[in-house]
């Protein structure tokens, strides 16, 4: 995984990647145009270890280092639709992994800012989204948050938590939209969209998904 994926045009694995928009469309109702075109623009074979490479287009979760994995192109585009990103939308990420869902939320919105727990993630994926001028990642603990640049528009977190952490509501701008994974068991959680309107939070559920533990002060302890 040596190239920065933020550069364009096409490789061996253009058929591929649009083999698998094709699906997200077709066979799984995606039906946001410009997540699509985000999808088939970036190069998710750099985001996955080499061994997997030939594995990249197809619609499966991924090992990465660290025990982590690197989400499903399906849940990738779910979560992306469901945060109604506009181009001017602030977006505040907790668990940037490979990077590969940031590089798809920097397509869309105008500033990424992502946190990821395993120090040694951090720097692989700053390294790999090298070409994208408006992502800045660090390492840290995402459930309290990144309070220097917010609020923000739009909060993804990639990472089951037992609940929605406090930090991240109250740096959630009016009108923004929070996803995150929530259950009360590690590995198995229902998919959230909370609204922050001048009345309060307004919850919506989209199913049961499964994502690795958010370990934090605000998520599970390790
Ligand atoms: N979206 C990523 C990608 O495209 O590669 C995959 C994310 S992976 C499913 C979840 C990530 O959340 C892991 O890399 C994990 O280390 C990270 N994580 C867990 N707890 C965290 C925390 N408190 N703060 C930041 N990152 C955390």
């Amino acid at each position: 995984m040596s190239a920065s994926a933020g550069t364009r045009g096409s490789d061996e694995y253009t058929m591929a990647r649009e083999r698998m928009v094709r699906i997200l469309r077709d066979d799984f109702g995606v039906s946001d145009e410009r997540v699509l075109a985000a999808m088939g623009s970036v190069p998710r074979h750099l985001f996955v270890p080499d061994a997997f490479r030939f594995q990249a287009y197809r619609n499966n979760a991924l090992p990465i280092s660290g025990k982590q994995t690197i989400s499903q192109p399906l849940i990738v585009a779910r979560m992306t639709e469901l945060l109604e990103i506009g181009e001017r939308s602030k977006i505040l990420e907790i668990g940037t992994g490979t990077g590969y869902q940031t590089a798809i939320l920097a397509e869309l919105g105008d500033k990424i800012y992502s946190i990821e727990r395993v120090p040694e993630l951090a720097s692989a994926a700053e390294r790999r989204l090298a070409g994208y001028r408006n992502i800045t990642v660090k390492a840290g603990d995402g459930t309290k948050g990144w309070e220097a640049y917010s609020p923000y528009d739009r909060i993804l977190v990639t990472a089951g938590s037992p609940v929605a952490p406090e930090p991240l509501l109250a740096q959630l701008a009016e009108g923004g939209i929070l996803v995150i994974p929530i259950g009360d068991e590690k590995g198995k959680q229902d998919l959230l969209r909370i609204r922050k309107t001048e009345k309060g939070l307004e919850r919506e559920s989209f199913g049961a998904c499964t994502f690795v533990p958010l370990i934090g002060d605000h998520g599970w302890n390790e």
